[in-house]
C-alpha cells in the first residue's frame, strides 16, 4: 500500500522567521515515527509567509493522515510556547492512495469522496480537498475497504448465495398441485390487502395461521424453555447500523416517519385541503413530516439484542431464550411478491438466544430435532435442511463456510408442488436457523462473567409454515395428517357474502 499526501498548515502569523526551526522540529518528529513505521517520509517542506506545505508518503501501517494529525499537535505544543504561532487550518490538496487487490477489476467503480483508478491488480484512491474531521473519522481506511469489497463482489455477481443440501425427508405423493393462496382466495377465507403484499385473513385463514404459531411454542419454545417478551416495530436508524442491516437492505425497509409537530395550527392548511378536495395533497403533508430516523421491523432480533446492549448476564441466566412474535415484519419485496408466501406484511416468530459456543450447539441439535418432529410427524411434510450463506456473512471469512459449521445458517426447505417436477422446480424456504458467533454480541457489547458469548436465532415464518402445509396437504381438513388435526380439524365456518 502506498500512501501520498500533499499538505500545508496555515498558521496565526508569518512564520518564515523560524524556518529552520520548523524543519528542524518536522525531522525529528518524523525520525520518531520511525521507530514505529521506518516508511513514513515528510518530504517537500516549503515555506511562504504563514504557510507551511509538505507532503507525507507511507507504504506501512502509519497512515499519513495520523502522522499529520500527530504533526500538527505536536507543532502547535511546540512553537504556540515558544513564538506564540498556532496552527489555524490544516489542507489536504491531494491524497492518492494505491493498494494491490486480490483480483484484477472486471470494471470501473465510484466510490463517494473519490476517484478510483485500476491499474491491472493496482487501485488507486484519489481524493482531493478533504478537511481534518474526513481524516478524523477513519472513513479512509473505510475506502479501501469498501474498493476491495466492490471488487470482490464483481466476481461474486449472479453466483447466488453457498448453498448444500445436508438432509432430506422421502418423498411424500402431495394431495393436490394447486396454489394454496390461489384457492383460498377462491374460497373467501383470504383476501389480498389494501396495499401491495398485504392480506386480509378471515376466520378460516386465521385458524390455520394460528394453529402454526401455536404449534411453534406448543412443540419448541415452551419444551426448550424460551421465554416470550414483547419489542416494538419500529427500529431507529442505530440498530440497524451496528447489525449491518441499514448497509444490508436499504431498499427493503419500510421507512418511518414521525408528523414535524401535532401544532393544530401547523396541520390546519392540511386539514383545509383534505376537507374541501377530499384528497390527501403529498406536498403539503411533506411539509408537516420529519426526515424518517426509523424503519418498520423486518426481523425481530436486531431489537431483541439492543435490549442486552452493554449488559453483563449472569451465568445463573445462561443461555438466554427469548422470543418475540408480536413484532409484524415488513419487507418491500417488489418484483418477487407471491401469494401468501412472499409479502410485504408477513407474521413471524423468532427465538434468539445468547449463551457459550457449548450451549448455542447443543442448542441447535434440540432445536432441530423439534423442528424435525414437528415437519415430520405434525405437518407429514416433504422437506430438505440445506446449509447456506446469508448475505451478512459472505463477508466475514469463514462463517457460513463448510469448513466450520459451527456458525452460520440452516434453511428449511418445503417441495411446493404447484410450481412443478420436484428435482427442477424452486423449493420454499419456510424458516431457518443461524448460530452467528459473537458477531451481535460484539455490536452490542453483551459480556458474561467469565465465558465468550455467542448468540444466533431462528426466523419461523407463520405464512411460509402455512404456504408449504397447504401447497402439498390441500385446504381439506379430511386430508390432514392425523397429528395436524389434533391441533386443527375443524375450520371455522366463514361468512356467506351474497
Ligand atoms: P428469502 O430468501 O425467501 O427472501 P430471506 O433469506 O430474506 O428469505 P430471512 O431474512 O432469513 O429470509 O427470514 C427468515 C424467515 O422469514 C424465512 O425463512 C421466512 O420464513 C420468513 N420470510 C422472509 N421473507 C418473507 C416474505 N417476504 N414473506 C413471508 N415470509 C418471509
Ligand atoms: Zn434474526
Ligand atoms: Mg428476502
Amino acid at each position: 500500500m502506498i500512501f501520498d499526501l500533499k499538505s500545508s498548515f496555515t498558521f496565526s502569523n508569518d512564520i518564515s522567521s523560524i524556518s529552520k526551526e520548523l524543519q528542524d522540529s518536522i525531522k525529528s518528529f518524523n525520525s520518531k515515527i520511525h521507530q514505529k513505521d521506518k516508511t513514513v517520509e515528510i518530504k517537500d517542506i516549503k515555506i511562504k509567509k504563514n504557510i507551511l506545505y509538505f507532503g507525507i508518503i507511507s507504504e506501512g501501517i502509519f497512515r499519513p493522515h495520523n502522522a499529520l494529525l500527530q504533526l500538527k499537535n505536536e507543532i502547535s505544543k511546540e512553537f504556540g510556547k515558544k513564538h506564540h504561532v498556532g496552527v489555524r487550518e490544516i489542507k489536504i490538496t491531494g491524497y492518492n492512495i494505491s493498494f494491490e487487490l486480490e483480483k484484477k477489476p472486471l470494471k470501473d467503480i465510484t466510490i463517494p469522496f473519490a476517484d478510483v483508478k485500476f491499474k491491472d491488480k493496482i487501485a488507486t484512491i484519489i481524493l482531493k480537498e478533504v478537511d481534518e474531521e474526513f481524516l478524523q473519522r477513519n472513513y479512509i481506511d473505510r475506502m479501501i475497504n469498501r474498493v476491495s469489497e466492490k471488487v470482490e463482489s464483481q466476481y461474486y455477481e449472479g453466483k447466488g448465495e453457498f448453498w448444500k443440501a445436508i438432509w432430506e425427508s422421502a418423498e411424500k405423493k402431495p394431495l393436490w398441485n394447486k396454489d394454496p393462496t390461489e384457492e383460498m382466495v377462491k374460497n373467501k377465507w383470504l383476501e389480498q390487502g389494501p396495499t401491495k403484499g398485504k392480506w386480509f385473513y378471515r376466520a378460516q385463514a386465521t385458524a390455520i395461521l394460528k394453529t402454526m404459531e401455536k404449534i411453534a411454542i406448543e412443540e419448541v419454545l415452551k419444551p426448550l424453555g424460551f421465554q416470550e417478551v414483547i419489542e416494538s416495530h419500529i427500529v431507529p436508524f442505530d440498530i440497524w447500523l451496528k447489525t449491518g442491516h441499514m448497509e444490508g437492505m436499504p431498499g427493503e425497509f419500510y421507512y418511518v416517519c414521525e408528523p414535524a409537530t401535532r401544532d393544530t395550527q401547523a396541520w390546519e392548511r392540511f386539514v383545509d385541503l383534505t376537507k374541501i378536495t377530499k384528497e390527501v395533497h403529498i406536498d403539503e403533508l411533506m411539509n408537516n413530516l420529519s426526515p424518517p430516523k426509523a424503519g418498520i421491523c423486518y426481523a425481530q432480533c436486531p431489537i431483541i439484542y439492543w435490549s442486552f446492549k452493554g449488559k453483563t448476564i449472569s451465568e445463573k441466566s445462561l443461555p438466554v431464550l427469548v422470543y418475540d412474535k408480536t413484532a409484524i415484519s415488513n419487507r418491500y419485496e417488489s418484483g418477487g411478491r407471491h401469494g401468501i408466501e412472499r409479502v410485504d406484511e408477513f407474521h413471524r416468530i423468532e427465538p434468539v438466544y445468547i449463551g457459550t459456543r457449548e450451549q448455542l450447539l447443543k442448542l441447535r441439535e434440540n432445536l432441530l430435532d423439534c423442528y424435525k418432529h414437528i415437519f415430520n410427524d405434525i405437518f407429514d411434510l416433504e422437506w430438505r435442511i440445506a446449509w447456506v450463506t446469508p448475505w451478512y456473512m459472505q463477508q466475514a471469512g469463514k462463517i457460513g463456510d463448510e469448513s466450520t459449521q459451527d456458525t452460520g445458517t440452516i434453511d428449511f426447505e418445503a417441495y411446493m408442488p404447484y410450481r412443478g417436477d420436484r428435482k427442477t422446480s424452486e423449493w420454499l424456504e419456510f424458516q431457518n436457523l443461524s448460530i452467528l458467533g459473537d458477531k451481535y454480541i460484539k455490536a452490542f457489547n453483551i459480556k458474561a462473567q467469565k465465558n465468550e458469548l455467542w448468540s444466533g436465532c431462528s426466523g419461523i415464518g407463520l405464512e411460509r409454515w402455512t404456504a408449504a402445509f397447504l401447497a402439498q396437504k390441500s385446504l381439506d381438513p379430511n386430508n390432514w395428517p392425523e397429528g395436524f388435526r389434533k391441533y386443527l380439524d375443524k375450520l371455522p365456518v366463514g361468512i356467506e357474502f351474497l
